[in-house]
């Protein structure tokens, strides 16, 4: 009776640890203001297109650290016809180069095409939608994943997706941040 008990009570709690122990860790970055210069409203050339310092040395160590790296990127400009989604797909190209020629790269990139203003989707952040459908591509565990921002709704999303969130300054170097989330 008793034996019958605790394997009952245990073999879940057990399937759930070692699924646990499968999934991975991440660092979800926003792109503009935190991996590139987020000067200008939209960054959707090529040309306009800068590497904040400090950024392929600090996805370097998170890697190092066993860090699955993605990117989190709002690109409203397409709903408002400024660009289209092959530009976001050429800029994400050439970002993804010049991080190779540095040495590192991210895994991946999911951007929301859609604005508020003109349609209410479930992905712009500050919802969660994007952040939770590369956590479940990529099996993430929430528990020991950051999200690093330069905005208020970065840091939103990144909470309402259970992810220990960083706010930083727009173009701020996120070298001595990464550095701690390595040591965390
Ligand atoms: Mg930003
Ligand atoms: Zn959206």
């Amino acid at each position: 009776m008793l034996s019958n008990a605790a394997s009952i009570n245990y073999t879940p709690i057990l399937a759930i640890c070692q699924n646990n122990m499968r999934m991975k860790k991440a660092v979800f970055l926003d792109r503009d203001g935190v991996i590139n210069d987020g000067t200008l409203y939209y960054t959707y050339k090529k040309a306009d297109f800068r590497l904040n310092d400090g950024v392929p040395e600090a996805l370097a160590i998170l890697r190092k650290a066993g860090f699955t790296l993605i990117g989190i990127t709002n690109q409203g400009g397409i709903s408002k016809g400024q660009y289209e989604k092959k530009n976001v797909d050429l800029v994400h190209k050439y970002m993804q180069e010049l991080l190779a020629e540095n040495g590192t790269q991210l895994d991946d990139i999911f951007y929301c095409p859609h604005h508020s203003n003109l349609e209410n989707c479930l992905c712009r952040k500050p919802k969660s939608l994007l952040i939770e459908k590369a956590m479940a591509k990529y099996e993430i565990n929430p528990k020991n994943s950051f999200l690093i921002g330069d905005s208020q709704r970065d840091i939103e999303a990144g909470e309402k997706a259970g992810l220990q969130s960083f706010k930083i300054e727009k173009n701020e170097n996120i070298l001595s941040i990464c550095q701690k989330i390595a040591c965390l």
